[in-house]
């Protein structure tokens, strides 16, 4: 008896100790929206995220890699025997809008279209969640109040225990895990049909294309470009307080893509930035064929931080909370053999195919740290056509080189056309550089037919 009270007491105790969240399925999370892992728009390696040990990767859409960085391996989320890695039952196959580490799991999202009783039901956009190592995954969340099969899709972000995510052009926020119908509070934009799924943002901004969502410390911001009276559309950033409570409005507009006279003579007009980075309070932004700016959110002061056309006319940049790095569009170095490679093309081909070869990086403040040259990768890489950085952290950047090889045979008819300069391989290779060394490593690569 004694012991069974004794027992009902201990059962009690773990009762009240277990945080009220556990029953609603809400998940903790203190952890931070991760800027530096969300630089990358190259279409085969844009889904990553940054662990203490490493990084987590989507290769191709739908392949989970884990690099390690201790010892620069780089390894499939699969450890079945003889797997063949090429669909879902394998445990690397993850086919995800996103991809978020959090408490010891991975995050994505995925449309649930699944066979039930017979029939396929649309569950609409859900995320995910699995195991470290890719398996043991379950449902968290749906994304949708009604699944509509609505095309209009924009990445949800995950920062300090909420989702913020889009429906509808309205945007909401949910606790990670908590179910939306209950939990899910409208920050931005007018709910007219949640149903339908449509778009009725259009009432109210005239909006271009999708929507970029960013968070930094206590505000959470999204890019969208809209419509201006003159009929151009124009980069524009609104950032939502999460310390300001309650009623009135709490979405602002903090930023709208400048114009000419205001921050002196753009190198080459443009009302898109090409990348852009929110930290402390700025916006740091790098328009292709400009230089490198920034603009205080409060002030709406803007700097010029670097004159990067002088290096090199295009480029592409990627920020980081230490670095800005611009990767030249044409290799500095003509007699590089990648050069050589594409020059029975035209001249104007030449100058498109071949990727950059010196990444420029500066720091926050529009110093020049250091020139790092990728000649070894041109070296090493025959055939080499196209350069794409992925992002960078921890004083490294990671870049993709990308080439091609005619494989010597003539090809198969397709479609009734013979491919163009007969059959084709191709090579993705992934490098990382030391910012301070210059080390350049290769990780993996991957061939595709
Ligand atoms: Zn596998």
């Amino acid at each position: 008896m004694k012991k069974a009270k004794r027992f009902l007491s201990f059962l009690l105790a773990i009762m009240t100790l277990l945080p009220l969240y556990a029953c609603s399925g809400i998940i903790e999370s203190t952890d931070e929206f991760q800027k530096n892992m969300n630089q990358s728009d190259y279409y085969r390696l844009h889904k990553v995220c940054e662990t203490e040990d490493g990084y987590y990767f989507l290769y191709g859409g739908s392949k989970a890699y884990y690099y390690e960085k201790e010892t620069d391996k780089v390894t499939l989320l699969c450890t079945k025997p003889d797997c063949a890695h090429n669909d879902e039952t394998c445990d690397g196959y993850i086919s995800g809008g996103v991809l978020w580490e959090t408490g010891g799991r991975l995050y994505y999202t995925n449309s649930a279209l699944l066979e039930e009783q017979g029939r396929l039901v649309d569950h609409g956009e859900r995320i995910y969640s699995a195991a470290l190592d890719g398996t043991r995954r379950k449902v968290v969340q749906d994304l949708e109040f009604e699944p509509s099969g609505s095309s209009t899709y924009v990445d949800p972000i995950l920062h300090r225990g909420y989702v913020y995510f889009f429906y509808s052009g309205v945007l909401y926020r949910a606790p990670l895990g908590g179910k939306i119908k209950k939990t899910a509070e409208m920050l931005w934009g007018e709910e007219i049909e949640k149903e339908t799924g449509n778009f009725h943002i259009y009432d109210k901004i005239p909006v271009g294309n999708s929507f970029t969502l960013w968070a930094d410390g206590d505000f959470v911001y999204f890019m969208v470009n809209v419509l201006q009276p003159d009929s151009t559309y124009k980069d524009t950033l609104f950032a939502f307080n999460t310390q300001e409570s309650g009623d009135g409005e709490r979405v602002k507009q903090v930023w709208q893509t400048p114009d000419e006279d205001e921050v002196g003579e753009w190198t080459r007009t443009g009302v898109s930035v090409t990348k852009w980075y929110v930290t402390d309070g700025y916006i740091y932004f790098y328009l292709s064929g400009g230089d490198f700016w920034r603009c205080g959110l409060e002030s709406g002061e803007y700097e010029k931080l670097a004159e990067t056309h002088e290096k090199t006319v295009y480029g592409k940049a990627i920020f980081s909370d230490e670095y800005m790095c611009l990767l030249n569009s044409v290799p500095e170095d003509k007699s590089l053999p990648g050069f050589e490679v594409s020059g029975s093309y035209s001249n104007f081909d030449v100058l498109s195919l071949v990727g950059g070869d010196t990444f420029y990086v500066y720091t926050l403040d529009g110093e020049l740290v250091t020139e790092l040259s990728l000649s070894d990768v041109y070296e090493e890489i025959d055939g080499l056509t196209n350069v794409e950085p992925i992002f960078c952290s921890d004083g490294e950047i990671f870049f993709v080189a990308e080439s091609e090889h005619a494989t010597g045979e003539t090809g198969t008819v397709q479609d009734g056309f013979l491919p163009f300069g007969g059959v084709k391989t191709y090579d993705y290779t992934l490098y990382r550089v030391d910012i301070k060394t210059g080390e350049i490593k290769q990780l993996i690569n991957w061939h595709r037919e």
